[in-house]
């Protein structure tokens, strides 16, 4: 089998930033011999994984008013890894770049939560600090012109905040290829059509012909769950298609990401601005969150896999009723929808942004045509719940479904890593821990080195 050039020890369906990541710490850091990466585009990482599909921000959890401490902390220790990553290999300001970032809180409701938030979440976040008026002004003016109501912020300065996803999956891919004890080979346009087991090993048919692996990691967006279903697994999950979009200002208006704090009730981020790396910097502000009948922005509708993973039946349903029978949620659905009509969107979209700068109107924004993603959302069926981060279906025989909504840019090195002691483990193979701890796993990483000891 070793010289059958169909066959490889492992196969990554999917070169976005999760599978560019598995490819480079499979290849750095460990003995796997031999490792195919499929994408049926003709590029890495064209699509959620795009500098125009998400919005840049290396999550870490201390400015996302979405997550609680726990969550937090296994965010932090996840998403320090690219931030290392970046520095270890010279990567600043090239792939990653250091912008400061805040939560600004608005009234003094949200001040009386912020520095709730501040004091829970200053031990496990120690450059954190908190921004009176004075303060703000002098580092970004224009969040206090004519604004009426009090502010606070908690900042943050000199961390790598904005990130290049798709430089950083190409840049996985080509080092992984510098690295000559593994093998790495790279099919582009060559999609998999389907997957099956044959003996021990897996079948992988492609638009090119048939390959076999021991091992499998599908990391294909929405479609792993598309593929998981196919083979059976999964059933517990459906996905909800959830489009972002942005709009831009016409100018630079603020140097750092502004975040804001997040209404309790409503299931997606509260709407950002940030600066934009691909556009001079000028402000994007988004996203907005709307339900999408596609499982990819710029793709054919495909009717048949969306009803497999929409998996309409009586649990789904109780979920969206859970979620429609609230007033709040039902008006964030509604306005969401209205911030997508062209024309006349950015008309309703404006009170989301002079929350962040009161003085801006709505003929100073525009639609950023081209920008945005979809984020494959997952329902638990069984637990008849949203699900608001990544999923994982590990089947425990050698294939593994990873279903990635945000934050799963900024956590592509912590789930690479899982996803490779796993293979390590499967195929009785060793991973070079000390290495990986000492490239990726610097001082700010502190769960993942506990976990590594
Ligand atoms: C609006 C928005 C804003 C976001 N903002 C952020 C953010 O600021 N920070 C952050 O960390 N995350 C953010 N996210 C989430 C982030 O973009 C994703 O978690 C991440 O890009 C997922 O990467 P991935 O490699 O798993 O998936 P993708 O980037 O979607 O890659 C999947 C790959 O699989 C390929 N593929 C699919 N089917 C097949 C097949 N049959 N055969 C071969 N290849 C296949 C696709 O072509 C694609 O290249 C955001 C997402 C959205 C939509």
């Amino acid at each position: 089998m070793k010289n059958n050039p169909f066959y490889t020890q492992v196969s990554i369906i999917g070169a976005g930033v999760s599978g560019s990541a598995l490819l480079f710490i499979l290849a750095r850091y460990t003995d796997v011999a031999s490792v195919a990466l499929f994408e049926k585009c003709n590029e890495p990482a064209t699509l959620n994984s795009s500098a125009k599909a998400n919005s840049q921000t290396l999550h870490l959890g201390d400015i996302e008013t979405n997550y609680d401490l726990q969550k937090a902390t296994h965010v932090k220790s996840s998403s320090s890894m690219v931030a290392n990553f970046i520095t270890h290999f010279d990567f600043e300001e090239e792939i990653g770049y250091r912008r400061n970032k805040m939560i600004l809180a608005v009234g003094d409701q949200e001040i009386r939560r912020l520095k709730e938030r501040y004091h829970t979440f200053k031990e496990l976040f120690p450059s954190m600090r908190l921004w009176d008026e004075k303060m703000l002004a002098e580092k970004e003016p224009s969040l206090l012109k004519e604004r009426t109501q009090k502010v606070m912020a908690i900042g943050v300065e000199d961390q790598i905040t904005t990130v290049d996803f798709h430089k950083l999956s190409q840049t996985f891919i080509t080092l992984a290829q510098e690295e000559k004890s593994t093998q790495s080979t790279l099919h582009f346009e060559n999609g998999i059509e389907s997957i099956s087991k044959k003996g021990d090993k897996y079948l992988l048919r492609t638009l090119q012909g048939e390959h076999l692996s021991d091992i499998v990691i599908v990391n294909a967006g929405a479609h792993s769950l598309v593929f998981a279903h196919q083979m059976g697994y999964g059933e517990a999950y459906a996905m909800l298609p959830i489009g972002g979009g942005f709009y831009f200002a016409d100018d630079v208006l603020l140097k750092s990401k502004v975040y804001t704090m997040q209404h309790p009730k409503l299931p997606f981020a509260a709407v950002h601005a940030d600066p934009d790396l691909t556009n001079g910097w000028k402000t994007r502000f988004g996203p907005t969150a709307f339900a999408t009948p596609k499982l990819e922005n710029r793709h054919h509708l495909e009717i048949l896999n969306l009803f497999d993973v929409l998996s309409l039946d009586k649990s789904v349903l109780e979920v969206y009723y859970d979620l429609m029978k609230d007033e709040d949620i039902r008006n964030y659905i509604l306005q969401n929808f209205v911030y997508q009509l062209p024309g006349v969107g950015n008309n309703f979209f404006i009170s989301e942004v002079q929350k962040i700068i009161p003085s801006l109107q709505s003929e100073q924004i525009h639609y950023a045509d081209g920008y945005g993603g979809i984020r494959p959302q997952i329902i638990d069926k069984i637990n008849k719940r949203l699900l608001l981060g990544e999923a994982k279906i590990d089947t425990g025989d050698g294939i593994v479904f990873n279903m990635t909504p945000s934050p799963g840019a900024s956590s592509c090195l912590g789930n690479a890593y899982e996803d490779a002691q796993r293979i390590c483990k499967f195929l009785d193979l060793e991973m070079d821990r000390r290495l990986l701890i000492e490239e990726l796993c610097e001082q700010s990483c502190i769960v993942t080195r506990e976990t590594l000891k």
